[in-house]
């Protein structure tokens, strides 16, 4: 059993509708259990060419689950799930109804040709780094330290929506069993 922490993005669509059908569903992936689940984040798109007011705002959100799967099969999931959700690559860092990234796995690391965790730009990004302090106070980046020092260097640049926590009925901290409505 692993720890994994995964980070949501949309900026096109219904975006918090669709933040909260990927948890649900990354939540329902058979050997997934949700732990833990932030709230909602937004902040100006990031593009190729730098930050793009022109573009549509994203919303993004942070879960830690506890899995059986080997990294590569959670990864597979998590493309599986993009794709439930009308994801598309088009143009590198273009705009997209859904992201899913794999952030960490407890503090292990692995750089081969389809994933590279820790995902190396996480520590770069407001927009993981708040929502995963939000979903794990005690949250650190394996090979970074402290999530919440590396956000307060880096500078919060993300507005808080004031929506539920994404995994239905978080609790403090601790994750529930899904709902019965939700299937694929
Ligand atoms: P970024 O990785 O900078 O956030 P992106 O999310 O827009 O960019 P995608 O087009 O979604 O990039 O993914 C491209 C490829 O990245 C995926 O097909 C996947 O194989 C690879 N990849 C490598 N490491 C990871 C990771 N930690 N999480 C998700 N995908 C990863
Ligand atoms: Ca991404
Ligand atoms: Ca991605």
């Amino acid at each position: 059993m692993t720890r994994a922490v995964i980070a949501l993005g949309a900026n096109l669509g219904d975006r918090g509708s669709t933040l909260r059908s990927a948890a649900r569903a990354i939540a329902a992936v058979p050997g997934i259990r949700p732990v833990a689940s932030s709230r909602e984040v937004e902040s100006v798109a990031l593009t190729l060419d730098g930050l793009d007011t022109t573009k549509p705002r994203y919303r993004n959100a942070v879960v830690v689950v506890d899995t059986d799967l080997t990294p590569d099969a959670l990864l597979d999931a998590l493309h599986g799930i993009e794709d439930d959700h009308g994801r598309t690559r088009e143009v590198r860092w273009g705009d997209r109804t859904l992201d899913l990234d794999v952030v960490a796995i407890d503090d292990i690391r692995i750089d081969t040709a389809t994933l590279t965790v820790p995902h190396p730009r996480a520590g770069e990004r407001a927009f993981v780094l708040a929502p995963w302090l939000d979903a794990d106070p005690d949250a650190e980046l394996p090979g970074a330290g402290p999530v919440a020092d590396l956000l307060a260097a880096l500078g919060d640049d993300t507005e808080r929506i004031d929506e539920p926590r994404l995994f239905d009925g978080q609790g403090s901290g601790q994750g529930t069993e899904q709902g019965p409505e939700h299937t694929r």
